[in-house]
């Protein structure tokens, strides 16, 4: 699928997943994405918190009945914890990353300007007995960015951002593997969603955001303000769900290249749940349906008990080696869930409401 701007979602991916962006510090994604959208959408602003709202509106009688997708923008990464003698960093990982995978990694540190350095850590012949045994912990790493002491404290104080550098790897079958899939690849399916509604109007409101800090811990604070916010009568998020992978345990995981994966609990709404299910049946897509038996881990959570309380539903991309580098995913995934989204939205009537409904 090409873009009407000009990109397939396998190019959106790498340019995407490219912008850096830990939780609290998405400003530079956010003005790409002010742009992406903007090209596509009605209106496109950005909230006191920071997440990005895009608007398609509806071709319904006003007043109409609102939907928000959320998307978070904001990707695991690090912050500079101390400048050690020598002028060696030590981080602090923000949002989560597999330790075990870190070593050996090219990182970008964003000082001004912008220094690379390497997660480095002492070879097998230096280590102490009985070290190598034992899982790498983020504290036996450091960064070594080559430069002497005073430099490195005068261009990267603490708090400095730090992000994998790491471009792109395509895999065969078109997959590509690289750090903050999670969630930059359903940023990439509000975009086309947000096209194909441009182009075939629901008669809702819809509102795409992309969300601040949802990696940031308990509280997923983008989506929570957003929804807030925007009063929604129907809540979506898109987010990864873990690929199939060996050693996974089956049914813990959704194999690449099977279509979107809806997630089945009580973070769920469960007509939504159906009425997705029917639009992938509509376009003869094939799915997959998720238990999340506590909570879905993503943006809905917050949304769903935002003022009085938001249906929602969770979409998912199913997506491999979640929190390391190489998150890998396939476009046509990515593709599916922006056409199963579009259509879902424009088959919503305007008196449709998922709580009556249930009455
Ligand atoms: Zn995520």
């Amino acid at each position: 699928m090409v873009s009407n701007v000009g990109r397939t979602s396998a190019e959106w991916l790498r340019y995407i997943t490219s912008l850096p962006g830990v939780p609290g510090q998405e400003e530079a994604v956010a003005r790409e994405l002010l742009k992406a959208f903007g090209s596509v959408a009605d209106r496109v602003e950005q909230d006191r918190m920071g997440s990005v709202y895009a608007w398609i509106q509806g071709d319904g009688k006003p007043p109409r009945p609102r939907a928000l997708l959320a998307a978070h923008m904001d990707k695991i990464g690090f912050l500079v914890r101390a400048v050690e003698p020598g002028g060696y960093l030590r981080v602090t990982e923000v949002g989560g990353f597999d330790s075990r995978t870190l070593p050996g990694k090219e990182v970008l540190v964003h000082s001004s300007p912008p220094m690379v350095a390497v997660f480095a850590t002492r070879p097998p012949h230096l280590q102490k007995k009985g070290e190598a045994d034992r899982p790498i912990q983020l504290e036996d790493l450091y960064l070594d960015t080559g430069r002497p002491e005073r430099e490195v404290k005068r261009k990267a104080p603490v708090g400095t951002m730090v992000t994998l550098r790491q471009s792109p790897i395509e895999l065969l079958g078109d997959r590509l593997a690289a750090p903050g899939m999670d969630d930059r690849a359903g940023v990439v399916v509000m975009l086309r969603a947000l096209e194909l509604l441009a182009s075939k109007r629901p008669s809702w409101d819809v509102v795409a955001v992309a969300t601040v800090e949802e990696e940031f811990g308990a509280v997923c604070l983008g989506a929570r303000t957003a929804a807030e916010n925007l009063s929604p009568d129907l809540g979506i998020a898109i987010d990864v769900s873990h690929g199939d992978m060996p050693g996974a345990r089956e049914g813990d995981t959704v194999p690449l290249g099977s279509g979107p994966a809806l997630s089945i609990g009580g973070n769920i709404h469960p007509v939504v749940l159906e009425g997705l299910k029917r639009s992938a049946k509509a376009l003869s897509m094939p799915y997959r349906v998720e238990p999340c038996p506590t909570g879905s881990g993503t943006d809905a959570m917050d949304i769903q008990i935002s003022s009085s309380g938001v249906p929602t539903a969770v979409i998912g991309i199913p997506c491999r080696y979640m929190h390391t580098g190489v998150e890998t995913v396939e476009p046509r995934d990515v593709d599916r869930c922006a056409h199963l989204l579009a259509h879902y939205l424009s088959e919503l009537s305007p008196e449709w409401r998922a709580v009556e409904v249930l009455k």
